[in-house]
């Protein structure tokens, strides 16, 4: 029951990174610090659909 989910930058909202997450554990829009290519830095990702 994994969903592919796409995480957008915060700051230059690229779309930088796919990943997978159980619905059942993470019902709300995830968010999690990652290495952007574009800001050159970890920026906070959003989950997007
Ligand atoms: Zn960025």
């Amino acid at each position: 029951m994994r969903d592919l989910v796409t995480l957008e930058c915060t700051e230059c909202k690229n779309r930088n990174y796919c990943t997978t997450k159980n619905k059942k554990t993470h019902p709300d829009r995830m968010e999690m610090k990652k290495y952007c290519r574009f800001c050159k830095k970890h920026t906070i990702h959003k989950e997007t659909k």
